[in-house]
């Protein structure tokens, strides 16, 4: 049983304006100050609110993450956002891989890979998003397409990841996987963790996939459950804080 940090983080997605961003971290921080965080915690809005959350995180124990960077330092690649402009921001997390943009934007485990390197060369925790198809675990391939998953996009060494298994049928559709298949799962992940890297025992593995506030404390009593990734339940400050106090 590893005796890693959980981490709560919210992935906010393409959702709020600037000023609904800060509204929401706004009510984040408050949450935080009545109720010290039984775990590390963090949040991750669109980029172009990041300057304006990291300012109201400003001495809260709230983290910023980003929700996906470049692998390059910095370069001719127009529209990217460098894992260096995220710490610059105040950054300490970055979502890479996460399936809108495998399924979407066809980034390949290599490509993840690439990010994830990118993130730690950076100073940043990325966190590796993992997981399959409806199709795949019909076709009894889940852990299967997870292994290579794992295999092709966590780097095998450097600082600090976080993996975030989240099965693609699970995210933003109300359907949670069932408390046997994740934790069948997270300890099928551990092990190919502990084949990867050294540390490999005590990487965080996250849950995601419509994760709520009913659901959150059964979730995280699972072992080798070591947080959540929140989407849609991130958006609102109490959901979000009854999540953080379930762990
Ligand atoms: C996600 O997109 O990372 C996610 C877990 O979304 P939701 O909680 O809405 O399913």
């Amino acid at each position: 049983m590893s005796t890693q940090n959980r981490l709560i983080a919210g992935n906010w997605k393409m959702n709020c304006l600037g000023a609904d961003a800060v509204t929401l971290a706004r009510g984040i921080t408050e949450k935080a100050a009545g109720a010290a965080p039984p775990c590390d915690v963090a949040v991750c809005p669109p980029f172009t609110a990041l300057h304006a959350v990291a300012a109201v995180l400003d001495g809260s124990p709230v983290a910023l993450g980003g929700q996906d960077c470049h692998e390059a330092a910095s370069g001719a690649f127009t529209g990217s956002v460098s894992p260096a402009m995220l710490v610059d921001v105040g950054c300490r997390y970055a979502i890479v891989g996460h399936s809108e943009r495998r399924q979407d934007l066809g980034e390949t485990n290599a490509m993840v890979l690439g990010k994830a390197a990118g993130a730690i060369g950076a100073g940043l925790v990325p966190i590796i998003c993992v997981g399959e198809t409806l199709e795949e675990r019909g076709d009894g391939r889940a852990n299967e397409v997870v292994s290579a998953q794992i295999a092709g996009s966590v780097p095998p060494e450097g600082g600090m990841v976080v993996v975030a298994y989240e099965p693609v049928w699970a995210i933003g559709t109300g359907k949670t996987a069932s408390l046997d298949d994740i934790a069948g799962m997270h300890d099928h992940i551990r092990l190919q963790l502990a084949r990867v890297r050294d540390d490999g025992a005590d990487i965080p593995i996250q849950y995601g996939g419509s994760a709520k506030p009913e659901n959150a404390a059964q979730i995280l009593s699972i072992e080798n459950v070591g947080g959540l990734l929140v989407g849609g339940a991130s958006l609102e400050a109490g959901s979000f804080w009854e999540i953080v106090q379930a762990a």
